[in-house]
């Protein structure tokens, strides 16, 4: 038996060991290693949630008033807080969103959304893609396409997955694109199901565990288009986008289309303390004014996750973070896009939108392990998914110029010795 008295999550339990994180300033963090505390740099904002950095000291002290000012409350309370962030959300959603359902997380957000969807149309089925993940719970489990799914099947019933559509760039700068440029497969899967069936649609604006896959133009506008035809609800799963990760507020709105349900979780509390939430538009939550609302939680809205929420936001807003994302982000793009010219024997495809890329690894797994040896031994913290052969960068939004240049040189460093 493992020595460790919990469960590692994702792993079998023997050898597993838990990661010492001590501390850690701004793009940095800090790991006991034995006698020593190393510092790392995060390229990959731990789970995609440290998108402030570490030891925030705004988030923190806002969390440590809260503790002084109310903890102990009922999903139903009201409290200033709880009501300025829900209308901060608000402000920073497109014309029309008028609602906020927290949640403790992103499965939970997912979960609520679905929920929302089903009430909302009478409907029960929902459409998403394999190559995506919506969180572990059965419900958003069973909407992830990918490998964590078909082991606990089966789940929900009515989830029809459909092909992935995304365009990466090849070495030279030419594009490809796999799974067709327009969204008729959808709207054909949406024509064989029955659209009278169909609750919703779910699809991350760029998945982002299942390797950064940025839609091809127009991609969701033909979403959007079909369930304006068959009044089906576009939910938008931002809990990896949101907060500035493709360089915008929720990380749709790049793609040229609005959804009805946004979900979000990760960045919202910059990581500090469990919260999500669920963005309704008014066409949506009008319909719950007079029919009951089945969904709650006995943590609705809980103060602790609140309060980080609400100066987690401030922050965002105060540092122009999502701003600065955009243009990190750009120069990001263009570093990676030097490297693959310089490496394309090996970084075959890469895709980026924001501080969100995916770089695509020729050969095989060994390679792929040396790989991720060599970024650990640099100290230099990513995604690697050896499963898709794809390495995974998403630095947090406050990394200064000098820290990103210095990750990616990291990253080209460990690919050259790992060949
Ligand atoms: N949705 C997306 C797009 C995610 O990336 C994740 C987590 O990685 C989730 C939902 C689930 O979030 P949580 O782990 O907070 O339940």
């Amino acid at each position: 038996m493992s020595e460790h008295p919990f469960f590692f999550t994702w792993s079998a339990q023997r050898g597993a060991k838990p990661v010492e994180i001590v501390g850690g300033e701004g793009a940095s963090f800090d790991v006991r290693e034995g006698e020593r505390v190393e510092r790392w740099l995060d390229m990959g904002s731990l789970s995609y949630q440290a998108n402030l950095g570490h030891g925030c000291r705004r988030v923190i002290d806002a969390m440590k008033r809260q503790c002084d000012e109310l903890l102990l409350t009922v999903p139903s309370g009201g409290y200033p807080a709880k009501d300025a962030l829900a209308r901060k959300l608000l402000e920073h959603a497109p014309p029309g969103f008028t609602k906020v359902f927290f949640t403790l997380g992103g499965a939970e957000a997912v979960e609520n959304a679905l929920k929302i969807a089903r009430l909302a149309t009478g409907r029960h089925k929902a459409i998403s893609r394999y190559r995506s993940y919506h969180g572990a719970t059965m419900g958003a489990l069973t909407l992830s396409g990918d490998h964590r799914r078909p082991p606990l099947e089966p789940g929900l019933a009515g989830v029809v997955h459909v092909l992935d559509q995304y365009e990466s760039r090849l070495p030279g700068g030419a594009r490809v694109i796999e799974g067709g440029a327009d969204a008729s497969a959808i709207a054909r899967t949406i024509e064989l199901e029955g659209p009278e069936t169909i609750a919703a649609i779910f699809l991350e604006p760029v998945p982002g565990a299942n390797g950064a896959l940025v839609p091809p133009a127009g991609y969701w506008s033909g979403v959007r288009g079909a369930c304006d035809r068959h009044g089906i609800v576009l939910v938008a799963d931002c809990v990896l986008d949101g907060f500035g990760r493709l360089g915008s507020w929720y990380g749709f709105e790049r793609l040229g289309a609005t959804p009805d349900l946004i979900t979000i979780s990760k960045g919202l509390t910059g990581g500090y303390a469990p919260l999500g939430a669920v963005l309704v538009h008014e066409r949506i939550a009008k319909l719950f004014e007079d029919r009951v609302l089945l969904a709650g939680l006995t943590f609705y809205g809980h103060p602790i996750g609140v309060a980080a929420g609400l100066e987690a936001v401030r922050v965002y807003e105060d540092e122009k973070l999502v701003e600065r994302a955009a243009v990190l982000g750009a120069r990001m793009g263009a570093e990676i896009a030097a490297m693959q010219d310089r490496r394309g024997e090996t970084i075959t495809k890469t895709r980026a939108m924001g501080l969100l890329a995916g770089l695509e690894i020729a050969g095989d797994a060994a390679r792929f392990t040396r790989l991720s040896k060599a970024l650990d031994a640099r100290r230099v913290y990513t995604h690697p998914n050896a499963r898709i052969r794809t390495l995974i960068v998403a630095p947090p939004l406050v990394i200064t110029e000098d820290e990103l240049l210095r990750g990616l040189r990291a990253i080209e460093d460990a690919i050259v010795e790992s060949a």
